[in-house]
Order: structure tokens, then C-alpha cells, then sequence
């Protein structure tokens, strides 16, 4: 059952083949066999067995959506009513959601069944799942090595097939990274595009949600049901969400596809640049042309988003302050202590250093020589982009330098971490949409590849990588688990 896609799951519900409620304990038993993962911060059983059950009468009156009855699960980032929402840290380990994110109530009313809320690291702020107050997420692959992160638990829960799909968040690559560590597909979609109402801030310009699964048709189903205009987000952008199933199909005969060629240096690992050069390979046999393109201002994505990131994080967390949300200190002497304590016990150490960094760039004497520069290397990548893209749908990239890391292994060194984000950074500085596909394996590990698309052109993005989906058989292996 766990192994089938959204499309043969609806089927074999209408058919009765199994109920909603038979599938969602398969997937319950499931994540009980699999707590060594660490995918799972909380698991929502009776929320989920209540759902099915109703999923079961909606699927009976003819009603149904196709996700009605599909076990599910959210990142910890999302608020969900009554259950509680954590973001991995201490600061909100006792924190109850009084309402849901817009994701979620969109969800919900697809009929979806929710099976819990996965590890992620801690307000998002990592690529490893390293820095959750949970502790790190084993990668389904060889746990001996990090899932990425920060959807983490995400993408590990859709490789252990703990999940059918899930919903992620990306600032700087949190989706795409672990979906290419895991061998599973993402999508960040089009800043605007996802409802922010009720997803926790982390870097409020940078933010964006989207979806994991096992393939990009799946991907497609769940994004088509998450996306479209919100009043409640004043981001969110009023642009009609298309039917993201409706041209995966299309031919991709012509197509132009863009190689930045700051991205394929003798700098890319080599058994990368093979896997990605037999990628191409298939892009040509499907019929698409390939060019290279140049964007000279890659090169300062990273200094430039850990400025702006950290930034907006300090002014996003200060609202934890021990008196409104979540973790409070024991018997504080006065006022002062009460925050200092709260928040200098309920952080972890990457929050802080993020928070310290972004409190200094902002600060009265730095703000002009690093924030403000900061936005206008901003503006150049993302006018590098915009060139690039007027001359090619697509654009073609790594997603990661290596496969997954050990567990540890860059946890002393913080720009070594930032590092591991290279290939998706400057894509959420430009708010273009990216996808990350399963391309291959590097010694047993899987690797990913990167499309990158035009403003509000999920639907191109989606098709290129469905395209190689019909034509590859890397995206339907899985790790060996029971
Ligand atoms: N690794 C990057 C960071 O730590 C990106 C994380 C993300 O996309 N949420 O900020």
C-alpha cells in the first residue's frame, strides 16, 4: 500500500479496495516501526483515524477530492489547531496552535488525513536537521548520515514511506536539499504563490511552502490543493493557480534549457558533474535544446541571504519573549530576567548565532554597510535570473555539492553547514520556483537535480520533471526498510 502513488491510492479507495481507515493505520503502524528515523515529533493517531473515518463517508457520497482518504503529514511549522506546533525548539516544545495555517485548513478541506507533524531543524534554521530540540533525523538511505534539512523530517518521512506526501518550507533550499538527500521530488513554488498565514516566520521574504512526494505528478496534486491567493497573507499574490496536472504531459520537444555555467565548473564533484551530464543526456533524447548562461552574481548569494535571513529572523523571533508564546523561565528575579532567561534557555546555539548576526547587520551603525547592501546584490541575482530566464524555460543545476553527510560531520564549522546550500540559495533571494528531482546515486547515496522556472511557471517546472520521471527509474527506488 505505502509504495503507491496519490493517483493509485484514490483509485483503489474508490474501488474499495481498502478503506481510508485501513490505509491510515498501515501508515500509523509504519511510523511506529520506523521511531528511529526521528521523522516524527508528534503523531496524530486519533486526529487521523477520525479523519479517515470521515474521509471513508465522503469517498462513499461520490465527493470526493483526489486526496480525500491519503495519509499526510505537515512539517512542524505549521500551526495546527489543538495539536501542538513546535518548530523543533524548546521555546514552543508546550506550544498549542490556537488555529490552523491556511495550508492546512485548505488541506483539511480536500480531505486529507493528517498522521502528525515532522522533525525539522529548529525555526528552519539549518540544512541537516541537526539543530532540532529533537534531535537530528536519521536519512532512511544509511542512517548514519543526515536527511538534510530543514524539511528533514519531510523528506526522510517520504522515503521511509511514513507518508504519502508532505507539505515542507523553503528559505534557502530547506525543500529541495533534503528531497535530493532522501531520493525524493520537491517543489518551492513562486514566492506569493503558498499561503505564509500560519506558517511560523523564519525569513518572511525568503519564506515559502510547498510539497515533497515520490514523484512530480504527486508534487503537482499536493501543491495544486496548498496554493492560491490569501487575504490573510499580505504576500500572498493574486494569480490564478492553473490545474498543475493538466500539462505534464506535454512534450518537451523544443524546450530551452539554461546551464549556468558558474554552477558547472572544475569545482562540481566529479561523480555530480557525471550524474547530471547522463540528465542532460536524457533532457536532449526528450528533445530539448541546451544552452549555457551566465549569471556573474551567483557567486555572492550566500553572504548576501545569511545577512538578509539573519536579519529578518531577529526582528521574526523577538516575539518570543517568555510572556505571550511558549517556554518561560522558573521564578524570574525581574523583568529583564524573565526574557534574557526564557529565551537565553529555550534557543538553541544556530538560533542564537543567527539572531546575534542579524541584530548587529540591522543595527544603526551597520545596517547601511551590510543590510542594505545585502538587498541590492539582491536585486542583481535576482536581474541575473531574469536575463537568464528570457533566454530559456528552464535552468538546470545541482541541488546539492555531495550527497547527504555524516551525522556530525560539519557541526563544528557553521559556513562549511551554509555551504551546503550553494545551488538553492539565490534562487529563493529571486522568489523564482525550483524543484528537486531524483538523478542518480553517488556510493549507494541519492542525488538530486535542480529545475529552475520563471515567476509563477510551476506548472513548466512540474512537466519538465514529470517528463523525466517517464523516462528514468530513479525516483521510484526506495531505501531498504521493512
Ligand atoms: N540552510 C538554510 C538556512 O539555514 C536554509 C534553510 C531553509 O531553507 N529554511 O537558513
Amino acid at each position: 500500500m505505502q509504495n503507491k502513488t496519490i493517483t493509485q491510492l484514490a483509485q483503489s479507495l474508490r474501488a474499495k479496495e481498502f478503506s481510508s481507515v485501513e490505509l491510515t493505520q498501515h501508515f500509523l503502524h509504519r511510523i511506529a516501526q520506523h521511531t528511529e528515523l526521528n521523522a516524527y515529533v508528534t503523531v496524530t493517531s486519533e486526529l487521523a483515524l477520525a479523519q479517515a473515518q470521515l474521509a471513508d463517508k465522503r469517498l462513499a457520497s461520490g465527493d470526493a477530492h483526489l486526496l480525500t482518504g491519503i495519509p499526510i503529514a505537515h512539517k512542524d511549522i505549521f500551526c495546527t489547531q489543538d495539536v501542538k506546533t513546535t518548530c523543533a525548539s524548546k521555546m514552543l516544545d508546550n506550544f498549542i496552535a490556537p488555529y490552523n495555517a491556511t495550508v492546512v485548513e485548505k488541506l483539511d478541506a480536500a480531505g486529507v488525513v493528517n498522521l502528525g507533524k515532522l522533525n525539522m531543524d529548529e525555526f528552519a534554521m539549518g540544512s541537516s536537521n541537526e539543530t532540532s530540540f529533537y534531535g537530528s533525523v536519521k536519512n532512511p538511505w544509511n542512517t548514519q548520515t543526515v536527511a538534510g534539512g530543514s524539511s528533514g523530517g519531510s523528506a526522510a518521512a517520504v522515503a521511509a514511506q511514513l507518508a504519502v506526501c508532505v507539505t515542507g518550507t523553503d528559505t534557502g533550499g530547506s525543500i529541495r536539499q533534503p528531497a535530493a538527500f532522501c531520493g525524493v521530488s520537491g517543489i518551492k513554488p513562486t514566492y506569493g504563490r503558498v499561503s505564509r498565514y500560519g506558517m511560523i516566520a523564519y525569513a518572511s521574504s525568503l519564506d515559502q511552502g510547498g510539497s515533497l512526494a515520490r514523484s512530480a505528478q504527486d508534487c503537482a496534486i499536493l501543491l495544486h490543493a496548498m496554493a492560491g491567493f490569501d487575504e490573510k497573507d499580505s504576500t500572498s499574490v493574486d494569480v490564478p493557480v492553473p490545474n498543475y496536472c493538466a500539462d505534464l504531459e506535454k512534450p518537451l520537444a523544443g524546450l530551452k534549457i539554461g546551464l549556468p555555467k558558474e554552477f558547472f565548473t572544475a569545482d562540481l564533484n566529479a561523480d555530480m558533474a557525471k550524474t547530471l551530464e547522463a540528465a542532460i543526456d536524457e533532457y536532449k533524447k526528450l528533445g530539448a535544446v541546451v544552452k549555457e548562461v551566465s549569471m556573474p552574481t551567483l557567486k555572492y548569494a550566500i553572504p548576501a541571504y545569511y545577512v538578509i535571513a539573519s536579519a529578518e529572523c531577529s526582528s521574526n523571533l523577538s516575539r518570543y519573549d517568555g510572556v505571550r508564546f511558549g517556554y518561560r523561565c522558573d521564578n524570574p528575579a525581574d523583568l529583564t530576567d524573565l526574557y534574557t532567561r526564557s529565551r537565553g534557555e529555550a534557543f538553541g546555539k544556530e538560533v542564537k548565532r543567527r539572531i546575534l548576526m542579524g541584530t548587529y547587520a540591522l543595527s544603526a551603525g551597520y545596517y547601511d554597510a551590510y543590510y542594505l547592501k545585502a538587498q541590492q546584490v539582491r536585486r542583481l541575482i535576482s536581474d541575473d535570473f531574469k536575463r537568464a530566464l528570457h533566454d530559456v524555460d528552464v535552468i538546470f543545476s545541482p541541488v546539492t555539492p555531495t550527497p547527504a553527510f555524516h551525522i556530525g560531520e560539519k557541526l563544528a564549522n557553521p559556513v562549511e553547514m551554509y555551504l551546503a546550500d550553494i545551488y538553492t540559495i539565490a534562487i529563493n533571494l529571486a522568489g523564482l520556483p525550483a524543484m528537486s528531482i531524483p538523478a542518480g546515486f553517488i556510493g549507494g547515496m541519492p542525488v538530486g537535480l535542480q529545475l529552475i522556472g520563471n515567476y509563477f511557471d510551476e506548472a513548466r517546472l512540474l512537466n519538465v520533471a514529470h517528463a523525466y520521471q517517464q523516462v528514468t527509474n530513479w525516483h521510484t527506488q526506495s531505501p531498504n526498510l521493512d
